[in-house]
């Protein structure tokens, strides 16, 4: 059984065949998803999907990219949705340094003020970070996000700074690229992080693992992760799944 802890069901690549994709999901072993949704758009579709089917959850947050964008008016609207009974986590929020549509000041802001939401109604947060880990971390300390802890989904960086995550509560979350033949970073990640504290996911439609590199990614391929940890950890892919799985589930609090 597998957990695909980030997934985007939610967007136009997956319009016209979403269903078979989910049935193929299942025929892979992926019994758990959490949808993540991020903007205007992904957010209710986030909520609808996982209202829809049993043992797909959502999270809801506002991306770093478009942080921009945010005012009191997401931020009110993020606090109200929390209550919905599907929503398990706030996010994904964070610091994407790679696109400049929003500045890091900014960027900032709207990270703290989801970490202060975070903490005011109980719920963890799932990190983006894209080239921006050392800002990420002072961040995620000075606003003591370990109150609520989170997931660092895909990480992407050195296991420098694992150790740092792992104090603050945090899980880490690997994905499509530790398979990439070329990278070296999340293989060793997948080789330092305790087992009790290692996620799974596909982040689709992006980042496919390989042999799927470059096409759309799906939750069925969140296999291919899991086999590549098991490879790199040598230990069974069974031990993989059911810890990954056992992780999210208390992580996310959902009850089998
Ligand atoms: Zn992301
Ligand atoms: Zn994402």
């Amino acid at each position: 059984m597998l957990f695909d802890t980030h997934v985007h069901l939610n967007v136009e690549q997956f319009r016209e065949d979403r269903e078979e994709v989910m049935q193929r999901a299942k025929q892979a072993g992926v019994e758990y998803m959490v949808v993540v949704g991020f903007d205007h758009e992904t957010i209710p579709k986030a909520i609808e999907l996982a209202e829809n089917n049993d043992n797909m959850y959502a999270t809801v947050g506002w991306h770093p990219v478009d942080a921009i964008d945010m005012t009191e008016k997401e931020l009110n609207w993020l606090e109200e949705l929390v209550e919905h009974p599907k929503v398990v986590a706030l996010g994904e929020m964070g610091l994407d340094y790679h696109w400049d549509k929003s500045p890091k000041d900014v960027q900032k802001e709207v990270f703290r003020k989801q970490i202060r939401l975070a903490k005011k109604v109980e719920m963890p947060i799932i990190i983006h970070n894209r080239e921006a880990t050392e800002d990420i971390i002072e961040v995620l300390q000075e606003e003591n996000a370990a109150e609520v802890g989170g997931i660092m989904h895909c990480y992407n960086d050195s296991a420098d700074y694992v150790q740092e995550c792992l104090d603050m509560n945090f899980f880490i979350s690997l994905g499509g690229p530790v398979t990439f033949k070329n990278a070296t970073l999340p293989k060793e990640v997948a080789k330092v992080v305790p087992l009790d504290r290692l996620l799974i996911e596909t982040d689709c439609p992006f980042l496919a693992p390989h042999p799927n590199r470059g096409k759309r990614n799906e939750p069925a391929y969140v296999k291919l992760v899991a086999e590549k940890i098991a490879e790199l950890r040598e230990i069974s892919f069974e031990q993989v799944s059911q810890a990954t799985t056992e992780n999210a589930l208390k992580f996310f609090n959902i009850e089998r």
